[in-house]
């Protein structure tokens, strides 16, 4: 998988060097953008990854199912969040997606319209809410409208620590390592219903994160290793890959340099507040990162 370059530090110090005498570099402000551009997508793509379980091919980018649910393995989530299923669309859902959801478009708790925000936030069914207490509903409330089909979704409960093999226990395709034959949980083992095979399930859980998955494209045919495809992510996996998201919409509905600039200077400000979400777009450590959003800052 090729991914796009994180952006050198020297060049944002000349973009802000440049705008603090009021010079709008455009070609600066271009490519500066665009780098951040790419790398954004890039993480959004890497975050899609382990939200969906499909991995796009390195050649052809066909998205392919993972033979591991990521949805129920919480050591290859890389960001062990509580995934669930929308009951009405399928959508995987994370409760805090639902609720950064209302944030951004406030709906109604009872019919789901859009609310109208003059200084209370109205529904055109009568019901109204102050902002205040329609925040506090959004935090406490159980049940929210799915941000995608806006079905009311329940709160997951938070996982118990054999849900992973609770799941596994209802999968029918459960199969002996030695015989390939149907194998079952049972009591803490994992047996074979035909050949001798019985082994303690943790162990035989924790060969099977051992296991390296081996990727096929439908598309193209490519073969390749999901171990490996996830090493080349390492510095593009978060769990908080909002920030990129929010970059990715708002640098395309840029049209002057001044813009270009505030698009760049609010990305870089949210990174400054977040330590270790800096270094997966900026080329340096952690530290120097710091240091030179503290000099930006100031
Ligand atoms: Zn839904
Ligand atoms: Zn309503
Ligand atoms: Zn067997
Ligand atoms: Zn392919």
């Amino acid at each position: 998988m090729e991914w796009s370059p994180r952006v050198k530090p020297i060049k944002i110090r000349r973009l802000y060097r440049f705008a603090r005498l009021g010079i709008y570099d455009d070609m600066l402000l271009h490519d500066v953008g665009w780098e951040l551009y790419a790398r954004c997508a890039d993480i959004a793509t890497v975050a899609d990854v382990y939200r969906e379980g499909r991995v796009p091919c390195p050649q052809c980018s066909t998205k392919i199912a993972r033979q591991i649910d990521p949805l129920f393995s919480k050591v290859e989530g890389g960001t062990r969040e509580n995934w669930f299923r929308c009951l009405h669309c399928g959508e995987r859902l994370l409760w805090r997606d639902c609720r950064q959801a209302l944030r951004d478009t406030p709906r109604c708790f009872t019919c789901r319209s859009v609310l109208k925000q003059n200084d209370d936030l109205q529904c055109a069914c009568g019901k109204t809410w102050a902002q205040v207490a329609y925040n506090q509903s959004v935090r406490t409330r159980v049940r929210l409208p799915c941000p995608h089909c806006h079905n009311l979704v329940r709160r997951p409960d938070k996982p118990p620590k054999t849900q992973t093999a609770k799941h596994q226990q209802s999968k029918p395709e459960l199969q002996c390592p030695k015989c390939q034959e149907t194998a079952l949980h049972v009591s803490g083992n994992i047996q074979c219903t035909v050949c001798d095979y019985k082994r303690r399930w943790r162990d035989y859980r924790k060969s099977l994160k051992k296991k390296d998955e081996k990727l096929t494209c439908t598309d193209c045919g490519y073969s390749f290793r999901w171990q490996a495809w996830r090493k080349s992510t390492q510095t593009l996996r978060t769990g908080n890959p909002r920030p990129a998201r929010e970059f990715i919409q708002k640098w395309l509905r840029c049209y002057t340099p001044q813009q270009r600039m505030i698009q760049i200077d609010t990305l870089l400000q949210t990174l400054h507040g977040r330590g270790p979400l800096a270094p997966l777009f900026i080329d340096s450590g952690e530290h120097n990162i710091r240091q030179m959003l503290d000099d930006l800052a100031s």
